[in-house]
C-alpha cells in the first residue's frame, strides 16, 4: 500500500503507460456509457411516472458527455485520468439532481455512491486520484442530503455502509493496480529473457541478428564492421578447471565487450563466441579489436585470450554473407596462432 499510494499510472515508464492506456481506455468508455445510459433510463422512468422534470436537471449531463468525449479521443493515460475524474464527479452530480425528484431522495444516496465508487475502483488512474475522486463523489451526494441526522441509529448505520464501501473500493483499487503493475513487470521480464543471454546479460543471438538486420534496413553510407570474437582454448578451461570456471571466463569476456563496445551492437552468438557490430572506419574497428584483445587478457586470471575475425558489414547482401566473412577471418586468426585479429580480405594477421 505504501508503494502504491504515490503511484500514478502516468508516472510510470512509457512502456507501462502504453499498456495501462490500452487496458484503461475501453473500460473507461464502457463504464462512462453505462453511467450515462443509467441516468437517461432513470430520467425516463421518473418522467413516465408522472414527475415534472425541470430543465436544471440537465446540468450534470454536459460533464458526463465531456468525460465520454475525452475517453473516446484520449491518446494518453493522463487524458484518461482527467476523463475519469470529470466522469465520476459529473455522474455523481447528475444523479444528485435526479434523485431530488424521487419520493425519498436520501434513500438513494448510499446505493448510488456505492455503485459509483466501487465501479470506478478497478479502473481508475492512480491511487491519490482515485481517493480524491471518490471523496468528491461522496461529498456531492451527501452534503445536505444524508439519510438521517446525527444521533439517530440510521445515521450511524449509513455512515457504516458508506465507510465500509469506501474502504472496500480503496482496497479493490489497490489490488487491481498491483495486478496491473505485476502483469506488466512479468511481461517485460519475459520479453527480456527472450532476447537476453542469461549468463552474460548480453543480447542473445536472436536479438543480435534482429538488430543487425535492422541496421541493414537503415539506408546509410556510414561504415560498419562485424567482429566475431571467440575465446581461445575454451574447451581446455572447462576440461581442466570445470564448467563454472568456464562460465566465469565467459562473463568476464562479455563484460569487456559490453564496456568497450558501449554504443555498438554487442551479443553472445552462442557457446564462447561473441559478435559486435562496430560503427566506424576500418582503422577504428582495428583499434577496437586491439583494445578487446588487451581488455580480455587483463580481465581474466590467469589471462585468457580471444581471437577476432573482422569483416566489413555488407548492408546489401544477406546477413549470412558478413557472418561468413567474419568467420573465415576468425578461422585465419586461429590458424595464425590465436590471440589476434584478422581483417577479412587481407592476408595480414596482427598480434
Ligand atoms: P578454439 O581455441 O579453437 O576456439 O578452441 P575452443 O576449445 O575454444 O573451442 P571448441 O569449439 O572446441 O570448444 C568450445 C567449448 O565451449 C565446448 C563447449 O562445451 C563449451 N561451451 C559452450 N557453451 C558453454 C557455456 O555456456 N558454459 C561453458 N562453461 N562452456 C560452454
Ligand atoms: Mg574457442
Ligand atoms: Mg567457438
Amino acid at each position: 500500500m505504501r508503494t502504491l499510494l504515490p503511484y500514478s499510472y502516468y508516472g510510470a515508464d512509457t512502456d507501462e503507460q502504453q499498456q495501462f492506456y490500452s487496458e484503461l481506455r475501453p473500460v473507461a468508455i464502457i463504464s462512462q456509457s453505462v453511467g450515462l445510459l443509467s441516468w437517461i433510463t432513470a430520467a425516463v422512468i421518473l418522467a413516465s411516472s408522472g414527475q415534472t422534470l425541470h430543465a436544471s436537471l440537465l446540468f450534470g449531463v454536459p460533464g458526463m458527455l465531456l468525460s465520454l468525449g475525452i475517453s473516446l479521443r484520449a491518446r494518453s493515460v493522463r487524458a484518461l485520468v482527467v476523463s475519469g475524474i470529470v466522469g465520476t464527479t459529473a455522474t455523481a452530480f447528475a444523479f444528485r439532481l435526479l434523485v431530488a425528484y424521487c419520493p425519498d431522495p436520501t434513500f438513494w444516496v448510499l446505493p448510488v455512491g456505492t455503485v459509483l465508487t466501487l465501479s470506478a475502483a478497478p479502473i481508475f488512474g492512480g491511487m491519490l486520484n482515485y481517493i480524491g475522486a471518490a471523496t468528491t463523489v461522496w461529498l456531492i451526494l451527501t452534503v445536505g442530503n444524508f439519510p438521517a441526522h446525527p444521533g439517530e441509529l440510521t445515521f450511524n448505520l449509513s455512515l457504516l455502509v458508506m465507510g465500509s464501501s469506501f474502504a472496500m473500493a480503496i482496497y479493490l483499487h489497490a489490488y487491481f493496480l498491483k495486478l496491473r503493475i505485476r502483469s506488466h513487470r512479468a511481461r517485460r521480464e519475459l520479453a527480456e529473457m527472450a532476447y537476453k543471454d542469461l549468463l552474460t546479460g548480453l543480447n542473445n543471438r536472436r536479438k543480435f541478428t534482429l538488430e543487425a538486420r535492422r541496421a541493414q534496413s537503415h539506408a546509410s553510407d556510414a561504415p560498419l564492421f562485424f567482429l566475431m570474437i571467440d575465446i581461445d582454448d575454451f574447451k581446455k578451461i572447462n576440461d581442466t578447471l570445470g564448467h563454472d570456471a568456464g562460465d566465469e571466463v565467459l562473463v568476464r569476456t562479455a563484460e569487456v565487450i559490453a564496456r568497450l563496445g558501449t554504443g555498438h551492437l554487442c551479443g553472445r552468438l552462442g557457446g564462447e563466441e561473441f559478435g559486435v557490430l562496430y560503427h566506424g572506419e576500418a582503422a577504428q574497428a582495428l583499434d577496437f579489436a586491439v583494445a578487446l584483445l588487451d581488455g580480455v587478457r587483463r580481465a581474466t586470471h590467469p589471462p585468457r585470450t580471444v581471437s577476432i575475425g573482422i569483416a566489413e558489414f555488407d548492408r546489401n547482401a544477406d546477413l549470412s554473407v558478413s557472418y561468413k566473412r567474419a568467420d573465415e577471418a576468425l578461422y585465419l586468426a586461429k590458424r595464425h596462432g590465436k590471440n589476434r585479429y584478422v581483417l577479412s580480405n587481407t592476408t595480414k594477421a596482427a598480434a
